[in-house]
């Protein structure tokens, strides 16, 4: 089996190399023409004086009607990169998702006829593809939430298009508050709110009661067909309907929205073969992949029109939502789930979880197959499911997600009075609470929850608190120069390849890099190896190592360089004295502790919850007592991912305001053996206090 669907992948592969041939630029209209048949361009002068007249603007219209790339281009050919004395401005639109930020500057770029990165530029974490020249910015929510913690007035801006509101990310739900407080310093700056789908007099309302405009949407019918028992495996299920859309129904191409890169890769791969059964007895399908790590090469081959004769089905995750539009689609396959980053507190972390869509998200991705004819929606629940248990519209991510970044950045921004801080919809209490515990054991919050000067060195660091205390106590510790080339290494996709018929060898080889003190010096290793042996292809294809994961880290470690530079964190390297990079992780990750478990598995200190050592790990089979781990991966059981040796002295000497050494007296047998314990009570005691300073500086 194994072998067998490693063939169909590098044939699929191959067959989408081909594809491509065939396809040419077989549009017949000019850019020009194309912006002018976009339902905006009959909109143009209504939305230009409404931003020149009003300081806020709510503008609703149908996915594919041009907000995104239309807009901000209207805006500046209208003067708009001119403040009212002559300055130099530019004009912003945040995105949630990064693939989206780079895919429309890519697009708007073409349109404006620049280079990318001159005129018409991006920037998301890790990339910065802006100049002095740049007119139109893209960029995802969080960089521009970023860029308030220096800039808090946003004078750089004439105007700031919040796009894809009704995604109600944490950064964008910030963004509303932290605009709209800008506003009252910078009386220039405007701002529009936009998306497909949004409750317009709420945002209105929140807008000082600011106008709203509706583009007249282009749409067709679609026929919504429900399936009549629920189905037990909804990627088979989609998979059967895009063989049966294919097979009986009229052209016109397909869109599947399933929740994640492996399940569509398999679903891809899955299609590609039952294709290759069919041989020449249907017409050719052309099959397309889009998710977030997709390479940009092959992002814009969804965009190109199909070939006549041929059918294209196109298998997204929720980006085709709303983010992406995608031409001549007539059919939807929707199973009904989305992934979502959601805080899961029996872990204390945030985890992708597979989710029911909201009825809202049901009808917007339906909305997908009327664009260009009258269409069908399959929906792969019960009409039943639909009324009953979906919700009408999704949580806003603040009310699901952990706060701890987002609370660093505004207290950063000087904004301590987080009860009055005006959220659209303020997260829960307990959530804040948690966060502002989180932040405390960092020792980024000082006893009554101000910021510490670490805090505040941590809050220029573009990722998780405790990420960004192990770098800044890396170079403290002189081991700043390995310690970023770990940190490179986590944050790109995994760096190992495993081909299934070649397993064995592939696992030989990654072991020759295994250290013996766990999974962090393992990555270390290879980044030195690859380094020492040129950045070469050769290599990486001999070591069964993806050379693109190593360039990508490559760049972050760039942009980490960067930040350590500026804020002038030393760049130093501790040779082969390892054990203050494995220290210097514990400083950060004291949280992910975990001890051998006298039954089987570990136990993390913290909450006692069973985890495992993964049989990929360098330490599997050697059961060290203390162990830390980067992140959990919940599969069949709760797997530790990336796993280091420490000693246990060190969680009290490093996390003080989370553990102490256990006291013997006080512990009975079971516990004694524990060496170690977290102080919860001290929590209850800070939590009061911060409660006060809030209340104290709300008066
Ligand atoms: P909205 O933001 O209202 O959903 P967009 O401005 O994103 O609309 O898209 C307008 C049109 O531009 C789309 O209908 C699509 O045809 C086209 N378009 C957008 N991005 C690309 C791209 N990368 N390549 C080709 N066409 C694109
Ligand atoms: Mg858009």
């Amino acid at each position: 089996h194994d072998s067998k669907t490693e063939s169909v992948i590098s044939d699929w592969k191959s067959a989408q190399a081909s594809q491509n041939v065939q396809y040419g630029k077989r549009t017949n209209l000019s850019i020009k023409e194309q912006r002018e048949t976009l339902p905006v361009y009959a909109m143009r002068s209504e939305l230009v004086n409404a931003v020149k007249e009003n300081q806020f603007v709510v503008i609703v219209g149908e996915t594919g009607s041009g907000k995104t790339t239309q807009i901000v281009q209207y805006l500046s050919e209208e003067g708009f990169n001119k403040g009212p004395d002559g300055s130099k401005k530019i004009i912003g639109c945040t995105q949630p998702r990064r693939v989206a930020a780079e895919s429309v500057a890519k697009r708007v770029s073409e349109e404006v006829g620049c280079n990318l990165g001159e005129e018409v530029g991006y920037t998301i974490r890790f990339e910065d593809r802006t100049s002095p020249a740049t007119k139109i910015k893209y960029m995802t929510d969080g960089m521009l939430q970023r860029e308030a913690l220096n800039d808090p007035y946003m004078s750089r801006y004439s105007v700031i298009m919040l796009d894809e509101a009704h995604e109600r990310t944490i950064a964008t739900d910030v963004l509303f508050a932290l605009l709209k407080k800008a506003t009252v310093k910078n009386p220039d700056l405007k701002i529009i709110v936009t998306s497909a789908t949004l409750d317009s007099d709420k945002f209105s309302k929140y807008f000082n009661n600011c106008p709203v405009i509706k583009i007249p949407g282009r749409t067709f019918p679609v026929e919504i067909l429900y399936t009549r028992e629920p189905e037990m495996d909804y990627l088979a299920a989609a998979l059967d309907s895009v063989m049966q859309i294919h097979i009986s129904e009229p052209q016109g191409d397909i869109l599947v929205f399933l929740t994640g890169q492996e399940e569509i890769d398999t679903g891809c791969e899955a299609l590609f073969e039952r294709m290759k059964v069919l041989g020449d007895t249907v017409p050719e399908l052309i099959i397309l992949p889009v998710y977030s790590a997709l390479p940009s090469e092959m992002q814009s081959r969804i965009f190109e029109p199909t070939p006549v004769g041929s059918r294209k089905v196109i298998l997204a995750t929720n980006i085709a939502e709303t983010s992406i539009t995608i031409d001549g689609i007539y059919y939807v396959v929707d199973p009904g789930f989305v992934k979502l980053n959601a805080y899961d507190s029996k872990l204390g972390m945030d985890s992708l979880i597979v989710s029911p869509i909201s009825q809202a998200q049901a009808n917007q991705r339906s909305g997908r197959a009327g664009r260009t004819g009258p269409g069908k929606c399959y929906r792969l629940y019960t009409e039943t499911a639909y009324k009953n248990e979906m919700l009408p519209n999704s949580i806003p991510e603040i009310q699901r997600q952990n706060l701890s970044l987002t609370i660093l950045m505004l207290k950063a921004m000087g904004i301590n009075d987080l009860l009055n801080f005006e959220f659209m919809d303020p997260p829960p209490a307990n959530t804040m609470l948690t966060a502002l515990q989180d932040l405390y054991t960092l020792s980024a919050l000082d006893d009554d929850g101000f910021l510490t000067e670490l805090g505040r060195k941590m809050a220029d660091f573009p990722m998780e608190p405790a990420l960004a205390k192990t770098l800044i106590t890396s170079a403290e510790f002189d081991c700043s120069e390995e310690i970023l080339n770990i940190v490179a290494m986590l944050s790109v996709q995994t760096v190992f390849y495993r081909p299934k018929d070649k397993s064995n060898l592939a696992d030989q080889r990654k072991a020759r890099f295994h250290s013996p003190q766990g999974d962090h010096l393992t990555f270390l290793n290879v980044y030195r190896a690859w380094t020492l042996n040129n950045y070469s292809k050769e290599w990486c294809k001999d070591n069964f190592i993806q050379e693109r994961s190593m360039r990508r880290a490559h760049e972050v470690r760039k942009q980490l360089m960067t930040i350590m530079r500026r804020y002038k964190h030393p760049i130093v390297s501790c040779g082969s004295d390892l054990v203050r990079v494995r220290r210097a992780l514990c400083a950060g990750y004291f949280k992910n502790s975990a001890k051998r478990d006298v039954q089987e598995g570990y136990k993390t200190v913290a909450e006692q919850t069973p985890v495992y050592l993964h049989p990929s790990s360098s330490l599997f089979g050697k059961n060290p007592e203390f162990v830390l781990y980067h992140t959990l991966l919940l599969t069949t059981k709760e797997y530790m991912h990336c796993v280091t040796i420490i000693d246990s002295k060190w969680l009290a000497e490093l996390a003080p305001k989370f553990f102490r050494v256990a006291d013997p007296t006080k512990l009975n047998d079971q516990k004694r053996n524990q060496k170690i314990e977290p102080l919860f009570d001290k929590f209850a005691k800070s939590q009061d206090s911060w409660r006060l300073s809030a209340q104290n500086t709300a008066k």
